[in-house]
């Protein structure tokens, strides 16, 4: 069982595009999203489109959240909220009732893995993992041998065994996949995660696609520049 993992694809079309090609050329039997399928970026209704023929399950994020209801819009980043109203008033009502419906977690693998967006152990505070006591205690938050999140938008593996450091049979993993659609990490590939369960074997991918070309389309809609210009620093 390959599973495929994408997270915070935030409406970026083009980096969707290069990251579900590769998928394709190396081969997984699922694909699943953690979550921020729009925010920010110039093409939420394509995008959403995208991961429901696609994903076999998706979870909420806190700009899906913030996009379906119009709630939340005040703790987004100031660009983010303009782009989250701006995508409010694009999406379809079917499109926003999907977004609105999603669950805030979700298992794939058979059990192996569990999906949350931000944190399992509460799902719908969108907290930020970046203590070392509060990312340990996660561990006690999720039964499955592995926990994907994203919503920092920078990869990382975690083990539940101090140095453990590579994802290996025996241990317990919380593993950020990283961003498919602005990757803040100061690499401006896309990034996912290709897991397989049965060997517990697990690859961060990154992915090259044209970030100037997403710009071009920031600005085309009307979205705030930045939004664009940073997708090339990787930010
Ligand atoms: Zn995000």
């Amino acid at each position: 069982m390959r599973l495929a993992v994408l997270a915070d694809i935030h409406a970026n079309l083009g980096a969707l595009t290069a990251v579900l090609a590769d998928v394709d050329a190396r081969g997984a039997d699922a694909v699943v999203c953690l979550g921020d399928v729009v925010g920010y970026g110039p093409d939420p209704e394509a995008c959403v489109d995208r991961v429901r023929a696609r994903c076999t399950a998706v979870v909420m994020g806190n700009h899906d959240a913030a996009v379906a209801t119009g709630d939340g819009l005040d703790v987004l980043p100031a660009d983010g909220a303009v782009a989250a109203e701006h995508h409010r008033a694009w999406l379809d009502a079917d499109a926003l009732a999907w977004l609105g419906g999603l669950p805030l977690a979700g298992t794939a693998a058979d059990g192996a893995a569990t999906l949350v967006h931000a944190s399992p152990d509460q799902p719908a505070a969108w907290r930020r993992l970046d203590g070392v006591r509060q990312v340990f205690a996660q561990f006690e938050a999720f039964a499955t041998p592995v926990c994907f999140v994203g919503h920092s938008h920078r990869p990382a593996v975690v083990s539940n065994v101090l140095g453990v450091t590579t994802v290996r049979p025996g241990p317990r993993y919380l593993i950020n996949v990283g961003s498919v659609g602005q990757p803040r990490d100061r690499d401006p590939r896309a990034a996912y995660g290709l897991f397989d369960a049965a060997a517990m074997r697990y690859e961060l991918v990154r992915v090259r696609y044209d970030t100037a070309q997403t710009a071009a389309r920031v600005a085309a809609r009307g979205l705030p520049p930045r939004l664009g210009s940073r997708l090339a620093e990787g930010v």
